[in-house]
């Protein structure tokens, strides 16, 4: 384990005011070497899986610029993030905005060597595509469990004809490329209307746990934080948010809303409820600045971010002592 003198700190809130200087994310520095980290923050400036309203291309940087609300240690588990983990702005995954699957080749490619370097994402997308080359990137030597947030479940099989990749699509292939461990997922919040009545027929045959949104409104967040820790269980763990998951009325800035969803505190519970789980990662996808002019939903992305890095780090610090 590296020592712990060369831990990037965010800039000093004190020195330069938080609407100054050059925005990155958590205000970390901008160090585009994974090998000098143990969390690398990553944006995905990428919506090209989007089958409805695109504009997710732009979420990385307006969750960077909102990001500067973040201040250092987390209120509640007084998780210092900093003093636990090397943290920094790693920059964009490469994206080519024309190209599929040069793009899904790109972003793998830039994943495996933060992998490779030893440090954990947490990304902002970007589409939920994106998470399925990130999958390919870090879950390759054995299969992954998952704690997803969302209105959707995300595993279509097709659309468009004969397209596999879309971000309607992404836990499906990532179940059949054996990525996924589909018995040590469990999905929160899914609701909306259908495409038909055995849309679910895959994630609950292949033994994912689902969460409507009608059960989370019956057991309440603390249950669901139960079940999610009894789903994940003692093997490596990614959490992936889609904004999605929230209430438009909390995050009216995405795609593909639908209404009835977790309050922004739910979610905030919900993740908190994850330390001690053994994270290995995690995104926050879907924000889309264009459908938002308030700033809201960048603002909410950039705080449940800060939110997953706070149990990231404490997951890595466990890690790190256990050595
Ligand atoms: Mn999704
Ligand atoms: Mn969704």
């Amino acid at each position: 384990m590296s020592q712990s003198t060369d831990r990037p700190e965010p800039v000093d809130a004190a020195v330069t005011p938080r609407f100054g200087a050059i925005p990155t994310f958590m205000r970390l520095p901008h160090i585009p070497d994974p090998a000098k980290l143990d969390i690398a923050l990553v944006g995905v400036p990428w919506d090209g899986g989007t089958t409805n309203r695109a504009g997710a291309r732009h979420g990385p940087r307006e969750i960077r610029n909102m990001s500067s609300f973040m201040r250092k240690v987390h209120h509640v588990s007084r998780i210092a993030p900093y003093e636990l983990a090397r943290v920094a702005d790693l920059g964009d995954a490469p994206v080519n905005p024309i190209d599929l699957m040069d793009s899904l080749a790109r972003i793998e490619a830039f994943f495996a060597k933060v992998h490779a370097a030893g440090a954990m994402p947490l990304s902002a997308g970007g589409d939920h595509l994106i998470t399925l080359p990130i999958f390919r990137a870090i879950a390759r030597q054995r299969p992954i469990g998952m704690v997803h947030v969302d209105a959707h479940s995300d595993t279509n099989d097709r659309y468009f004809g004969n397209n596999k990749y879309t971000h309607g699509t992404p836990f499906r292939r990532a179940v059949e490329e054996g990525l996924l461990d589909p018995k040590r997922t469990i999905q929160i919040g899914i609701r909306g209307s259908i495409y038909s009545a055995d849309d679910m027929a895959f994630a609950e045959g292949a033994g994912m746990r689902v969460v409507y949104m009608e059960e989370f409104a019956a057991i309440g967040v603390h249950k669901v934080i139960a079940e999610a820790r009894r789903v994940a269980g003692e093997g490596p763990t990614y959490v992936s948010f889609d904004v999605d998951g929230l209430d438009p009325v909390y995050a009216p800035g995405t795609g593909t809303p639908e209404i009835g969803g977790l309050t922004t505190l739910e979610a905030q519970h919900l993740i908190r409820g994850l330390q001690g789980l053994d994270l290995i990662g995690g995104d926050v996808v879907e924000v889309s600045p264009p459908f938002d002019p308030s700033g809201n939903t960048a603002l909410v992305g950039a705080t449940m971010m800060f939110e997953i890095l706070c149990v990231l780090a404490e997951a890595h610090h466990r890690r790190a002592k256990r050595r």
